[in-house]
């Protein structure tokens, strides 16, 4: 029919584009893109928040300096996007203690945990996870050779939940290597551009669509399209939205989350055999979420090392991650404060009335009953949205080659591609956008074979 297209891609987040700008850099100019959302970005989201640009997804460009450089971090330099370093191995000297009985004298600079005593706790808590780490290696190995030595620790007080916290939502690197940072290095830039992260995305667009007036024009971009089905056979797949329209190709690449993947928006005819949807359930989904504050003056700590605080409270991951935004919007009088799965789930199901009221309790704890309430407030809902279920992949920390290669493995004629599906950087924006190129160039080959599986019958008939 006219309207088959070679190519269907299947969500416009960073993977979708760049798989897309592949094949038409390839000559694969009749390619479509569907996208459930009324934008492109995916998990790359800015919104304007008391005046400023906010990133609600990802935040920062995660691993420069190192000995290769970081593909994000180029696309970045090239299209001037504005970012700002940002450490937060500091976190764990600027733990707020919650005590009662420590003297409020100075609410300014509240009542932090001497560094001395932060500093041991931290060392402790990483030799722990090391431990807990080469016996999980052991076990899986079917060796008991980690059995004799102690045990890892078990966190206890606040400041070790807090410290357990960090480490294992934010410094995992610390514990084990991260291909992120091994191979292209230790430092991150937080991104700090009122165009946002997601300019990155309009302009590999451009490269390729239809644009005018900073606006993407082109009708082979196809926005609010929510797939449902996927018919597909050895001829072609058929692609039908929620809307009722029908759509044909020779190919699909489909770029959705790992939490996507994992509930049923999307149902398969045939469906996917075993050991795809076994691997896709392997998967963890890590819900990670930013609330945004904003106060009409602030009364936090600023300065080199103070970007990032922590609150240390009984329960692990209680409001416990916070950060400053002064050093990208300077006079923004904005807080993040990030919360984590089980945590991030709970408030995402309540009022962000009742949020608010949380988040101003724990800040009074730290820095004393007179401060300024929060005049606005934000909150992500990525767990609730059923085009993202979730934040970010998260495979346990033993995974064989061959999980990887399943989640990423075609069947038939439909390619699976995003963040989930690169193996040294799942989880980050580079990931998606590596992952997307590598999907591209598989389809560009597959094409190929295609061409000559058909010049090859009509020598031979
Ligand atoms: P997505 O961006 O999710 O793109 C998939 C697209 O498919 C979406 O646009 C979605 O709307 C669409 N879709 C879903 N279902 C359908 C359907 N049925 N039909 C049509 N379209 C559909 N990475 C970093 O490098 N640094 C960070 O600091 C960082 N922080 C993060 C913080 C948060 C809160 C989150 C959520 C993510 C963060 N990440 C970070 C991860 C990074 O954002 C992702 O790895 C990356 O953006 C994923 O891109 P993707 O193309 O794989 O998926």
């Amino acid at each position: 029919s006219p309207s088959r297209s070679s190519v269907i891609i299947i969500g416009a987040g960073v993977s979708g584009i760049s798989a897309a700008k592949v094949l038409a850099e390839n000559g694969v100019e009749d390619i479509l893109i569907l996208e459930a959302s009324d934008r492109i970005g995916g998990r790359i989201r800015k919104e304007n928040f008391a005046g400023v640009s906010v990133e609600l997804g990802a935040g920062w460009i995660a691993g420069v300096g190192g000995k290769e450089s970081n593909p994000v971090w180029e696309l970045a330099n090239e299209s001037g996007l504005r970012t700002c370093f940002s450490d937060y191995s500091n976190a764990r000297y600027n733990i707020y203690d919650r005590r009662s009985d420590v003297n409020l004298s100075s609410y300014y600079s509240g009542k932090i945990f001497p560094s001395g005593l932060a500093a041991d706790s931290y060392k402790k808590a990483v030799d722990s996870a090391i431990r807990q780490l080469r016996i999980q290696e052991a076990e899986f190995r079917g060796s008991d050779v980690f059995k004799a030595t102690e045990p890892p620790s078990t966190p206890e007080t606040p400041i070790e939940l807090a410290i357990d916290f960090i480490l294992h939502d934010f410094e995992m690197a610390e514990v084990e290597p991260i291909s992120t940072y091994v191979d292209f290095g230790e430092r991150e830039f937080l991104v700090a551009d009122e165009r946002g992260y997601e300019h990155l995305l309009y302009k590999m667009a451009q490269d390729f669509l239809f644009t005018s007036g900073g606006k993407i024009l082109d009708t082979r971009l196809q926005l609010n399209k929510v797939v449902r089905e996927l018919r597909h056979s050895r001829n072609g797949v058929t692609v039908i939205t929620e809307d009722g329209s029908v759509y044909d190709a020779n190919y699909v690449i489909l770029s959705v989350s790992i939490g996507v993947l994992q509930s049923d928006l999307i149902s398969f005819s045939p469906p996917l055999p075993r050991w795809k949807t076994e691997a896709i359930q392997q998967c963890d989904v890590i819900v990670y979420t930013k609330i945004f504050l904003k106060f009409p003056y602030k009364f936090w700590p600023c300065g080199p090392g103070k970007e990032f605080f922590i609150y240390a409270h009984e329960r692990r991951g209680y409001y416990t991650f916070w950060q400053h935004m002064e050093n990208a919007y300077p006079g923004s009088n904005i807080l993040v404060v990030t919360l984590t799965n089980g945590e991030s789930k709970r408030v995402e199901a309540q009022s962000d009335e009742d949020t608010l009221k949380e988040a101003m309790e724990v800040l009074r704890d730290m820095f004393g009953p007179n401060i300024p309430g929060a005049t606005n407030i934000l909150v992500p809902r990525w767990y609730n949205n059923r085009f993202q279920r979730g934040s970010y992949s998260n495979y346990p920390l033993i995974t064989t080659d061959q999980d990887f290669h399943d989640i990423k493995a075609p069947v038939g004629r439909i390619f699976f591609t995003g963040e989930h599906t690169s193996e040294r950087f799942s989880g980050y924006v580079h990931g998606g956008y590596l992952a997307g190129i590598d999907t591209g160039k598989a389809i560009v080959e597959e094409m190929g074979k295609d061409r000559e599986r058909k010049s090859e019958n009509q020598t031979f008939l």
